[in-house]
């Protein structure tokens, strides 16, 4: 849906959320001249995007369940694209972000995995992101530290990583370069849409007004009283994570297999991910998963069997109804916005949900992927 408004107009803006959902349209549109206000439940970002692993990976996600990419798989071949220009643009500014273009290396062990390899092979190519499929030796030249017992190994050496607290960092510097605001310990509970404008309150009784709201709490994106349209509309899907320590940095793209995967800092910290337990909004971890992973990855890489464990932790996905993100608005006046249900590949399609946002906020054209995205799509159900 594109609403039509004056090409000059600068909205007083208010994001609930301040993942990456919530910060990169907030310093997008505060860089336009919005006066923009993030207001976040929790004394700091500890949700989903600070879990993360940060894998921008396309084809690779594509590749567990299909072999078509399809609209989210093209969706995030185009963030991707976007992903170089913004960790220049941070790094300019004084925050890298550990980007590190170094592609990944999938393996496999048995002949489920192999199949896996293939889906993901037609995924890439689908996506142009130059996928190889390879001997082992080859896997090895590349990558000495993977297994001599890997039976098939795929390479796809467009796809990259990033830190994504770092990223959360830069995006705050940015919003607050432009005279944006966050506001932690403030959770909104009532949103209530009034002619003057869209009304907030948040728990200890502060009221807020703007033109525009961006409704980006990740998981908890339903819970907030007078949206209707997202609750049900979201579930939460947990995910634990460790990180080991590499002081020798044993390899260099991102490594994963069917049941883990390895993404090097190059700082000599290696993170392993992730579990996947839909239903589960608890952010501990459990030493039994996080034993289970780690083995996993140490039989990708043997070596890590000796790594030691320097932190574990959790985050909660939010994952909607049909898989795919939603982005735009939540109701006819295109006043209340969403920007939500990433679920696995948040991290991954960050730009380009948030230029698309952007977009429809300011009643710009919002390109091609806005329609598969768009909450109307729910209207009929
Ligand atoms: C373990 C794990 C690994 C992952 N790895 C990857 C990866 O490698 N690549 C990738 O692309 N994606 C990955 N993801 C997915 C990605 O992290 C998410 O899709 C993305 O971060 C979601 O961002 P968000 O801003 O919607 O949610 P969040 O980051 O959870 O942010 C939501 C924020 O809203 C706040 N909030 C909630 N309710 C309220 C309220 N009422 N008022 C105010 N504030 C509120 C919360 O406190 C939180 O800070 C991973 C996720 C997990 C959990």
């Amino acid at each position: 849906m594109t609403i039509s408004q004056p090409s000059a107009f600068r909205p007083r803006i208010l994001v609930i959320g301040s993942g990456l959902m919530g910060l990169w349209p907030a310093a997008i549109l505060a860089q336009k001249g919005c006066a923009v206000t993030v207001l976040e439940a929790n004394p700091c970002a500890t949700g989903a995007s600070w879990a993360a692993a940060g894998m921008l990976a396309p084809a690779s996600e594509a590749g567990e369940t299909q072999d078509d990419p399809g609209s989210l798989g093209r969706f995030g071949a185009h963030s991707l694209s976007l992903w170089q220009g913004w960790a220049e643009r941070f790094a300019g500014g004084g925050h890298e972000v550990c980007w590190r273009p170094f592609g990944a290396l999938l393996s496999a062990f048995d002949e489920q995995g192999l199949q896996r390899l293939e889906r993901t092979h037609r995924a890439a190519m689908a996506l142009d992101l130059h996928p190889k499929t390879i001997s082992i030796e080859t896997a090895r030249q590349q990558e000495p530290a993977l297994s001599s017992s890997a039976i098939g190994a795929l390479c796809i050496a467009d796809e990259a990583s990033v830190d994504p607290r770092l990223v959360l960092q830069a995006l705050q510097a940015l919003l607050q370069s432009h005279q944006g605001q966050i506001l932690y310990d403030h959770r909104v509970v009532d949103i209530d849409l009034q002619t003057d404008g869209v009304h907030l309150r948040c728990d200890h009784d502060q009221h807020f007004e703007a033109d525009r709201v961006i409704l980006a709490a990740g998981f908890q994106a339903g819970e907030i009283n007078g949206i209707d349209a997202m609750t049900a509309r979201l579930h939460p899907v947990k995910g634990q994570m460790l990180e080991l320590s590499v002081p020798d940095n044993p390899i260099r793209a991102v490594m994963r297999d069917a049941h883990a995967y390895l993404v090097p800092r190059g700082d000599g910290r290696m993170i392993i991910g992730a579990t996947s337990e839909p239903g589960l909004e608890d952010a501990r971890p459990h030493e039994a998963d996080i034993a289970a992973l780690h083995a996993r990855a140490a039989k990708v890489v043997p070596a890590l069997e000796q790594a030691s464990i320097t932190d574990r932790w959790a985050g909660v996905r939010p994952q909607s109804v049909d898989g795919l993100p939603i982005i735009g608005p939540l109701e006819a006046t295109g006043r209340l916005f969403a920007n939500a249900g990433h679920h696995r590949n948040g991290v991954l399609q960050a730009p380009a949900s948030a230029h698309m946002l952007c977009s429809l906020i300011l009643g710009e054209d919002a390109g091609p992927f806005a329609a598969p995205f768009s909450p109307a799509r729910f209207a009929s159900c």
